[in-house]
């Protein structure tokens, strides 16, 4: 066993508790915990110590936190060099670095819209990352990218491990959270921070001076945040024109749910809630649904199936098939809440579809967490119609609540949920194939047939409450991927 612990230097746009807007920050702010958590033999040989690099963010400012500076140094550019400086605190046992810097705007959001923005600011953030380790004199034996806002400290490491003693041996994972977003339009940064474009014959031309494809090609694991998501990546449909290189690097491409928060979001102690319950009270979720009935001036009746659906409104969740799916649903008794906020076009959607069957189907479209509890709490089935997904949390969620998932068969959601109507036993939700609403509808219809059989409805509940989304077996299996790549010749 190793006497010292095996050193990971975590990147990130974004961390809770310390900032968050997306689900990038749940996994940056539980993945390093849980796997410094691990005892030195679950995480298989020796402890993990995990420091976390993230953008001193204005948003992390405002909480006047006051973290210690540590040290300047400097980043060069075309022109001279710019400064990062380094800031230090110790959040949740984990120790973190805040990089600042011009080109970090002093009051701007963590993602902008505008690439002229965001291009040099994770360029030099995620530069800056890569030097720190260096300035620390704190040599990782693992430097962990997450998507395309860090994806280039694994491309300069990369760069770097051919010319630099101190970068020789650090190995590199990036995990992919969503392919899509590749930092495309951040080209003019690249030059200005003396950044060569690649010239890997395999990556398709137009990605040679994109973040994410580089970080792709440059590291030595890449890890997709589900198994089946880490599949599809290498197909047409998911591979966002780079599944032919991704074909290519298969062998080191992994796929690693993420977890869930289980202390946050456990219906036992949930303090929101009406009434709290556990494998062994199922029966007290009647009384959440009541409740809800109540507030949305709904049928109390307990025959009546509660579907909800909560959701980015999004494409990219199929919130439109929800829709249309449902209007082609409407022989049947059923009552729906649909939360979520986003494109206007598809809030709208929802807010008519309440409009024209007001009493049984209500839309609140804004973002409110709260809610989100007690729907999962209450309601009995979660619609997730998404075309793509690469890990989904929602339906973790609502199968720790006890609210059975209906959901495309596509990404996380197909790993997570075993279809009730398969020929495997044990089913946790419903699983429809392709991307219509007339798919959704029928998998409506099916799981409508089995919601009269209590019995067997409270089987499928408990078994999705039994799961084990836990970050501790996330952690375990990046634990085993750090282990077996120390042992990789470099
Ligand atoms: P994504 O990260 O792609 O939006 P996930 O399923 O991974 O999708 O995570 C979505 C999370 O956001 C879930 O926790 C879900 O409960 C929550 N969520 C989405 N929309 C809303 C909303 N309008 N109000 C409250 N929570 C929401």
């Amino acid at each position: 066993m190793r006497c010292d612990a095996l050193k990971v230097l975590f990147l990130a746009s974004e961390a809770d508790p310390l900032v968050k807007v997306g689900g990038l920050a749940d996994v940056a702010g539980s993945l390093p915990r849980a796997l410094q958590q691990l005892t030195a033999e679950e995480a298989g040989d020796g402890k993990i110590e995990v420091r976390l690099v993230l953008p001193f963010h204005s948003a992390i400012k405002k909480k006047s936190l006051n973290p210690a500076f540590l040290f300047d140094f400097p980043i060069p550019v075309t022109d001279g060099e710019v400064t990062a400086s380094v800031f230090f605190i110790e959040v949740n046992g984990i120790r973190t670095y805040l990089i600042s810097g011009p080109p970090i705007p002093e009051d701007g959001p963590v993602y902008s819209s505008d690439p002229a923005v965001d291009g040099p600011k994770y360029v030099f953030f995620s530069l800056a990352a890569l030097e720190l380790a260096k300035r620390l004199e704190w040599q990782p034996d693992i430097l962990h990218g997450n998507d395309w806002h860090t994806a280039l400290s694994v491309y300069g490491l990369h760069i770097r491990r051919k010319s630099d003693p101190f970068y020789r041996n650090v190995r590199s994972v990036l995990t992919i959270h969503n392919l899509p977003f590749m930092g495309a339009g951040t080209e003019a940064a690249f030059d200005y921070f003396n950044l060569p474009s690649s010239e890997y014959a395999l990556l398709p031309w137009w990605a040679r001076k994109v973040p994410l494809p580089l970080g792709l090609q440059s590291a030595d694991r890449i890890v997709a945040v589900s198994p089946n998501y880490a599949r599809e990546i290498t197909t047409p449909e998911y591979g966002c024109g780079l599944d032919t290189f991704l074909k290519t690097r298969e062998k080191s491409i992994f796929g690693i749910l993420n977890g869930l928060d289980q202390d946050n979001w456990d219906p036992a102690r949930d303090t929101i809630i009406p009434n709290n319950y556990s494998l062994n009270s199922l029966a007290c979720r009647q009384a959440n649904k009541d409740a809800l009935a109540c507030d949305f001036s709904l049928n109390k009746d307990p025959e009546i199936p509660l579907i909800i659906l909560i959701s980015r409104m999004d494409p990219q969740k199929g919130v439109d098939l929800a829709v249309e799916g449902l209007r082609q649903t409407m022989d049947l008794p059923w009552q729906a809440i649909l939360l979520g906020s986003g494109n206007p076009r598809l809030e709208y959607a929802c807010q008519q579809l309440a409009d024209d069957f007001p009493e049984r189907i209500k839309a609140v479209i804004r973002f409110d967490i709260p809610l989100s509890r007690r729907l999962y709490s209450g309601a009995d089935i979660l619609l997730m119609p998404s075309r793509y997904e690469p890990c989904g949390l929602a339906q973790m969620m609502a199968m720790r609540y006890g609210c059975v998932p209906l959901a495309r068969a596509t990404g996380g959601l197909q790993d997570t949920i075993l279809d009730e109507n398969s020929f495997i036993e044990g089913g946790t939700g419903f699983l429809f194939q392709t991307a219509e609403a007339g798919a959704l509808s029928m998998a409506i219809r099916s799981a409508l047939q089995v919601f009269p059989d209590r019995k067997r409805w409270c089987g499928i509940q408990e078994r999705g409450m039994k799961q084990d989304f836990s970050w501790e077996r996330s952690a375990l299996e990046y634990s085993k991927i750090y282990h077996n790549l120390l042992e990789v010749k470099l």
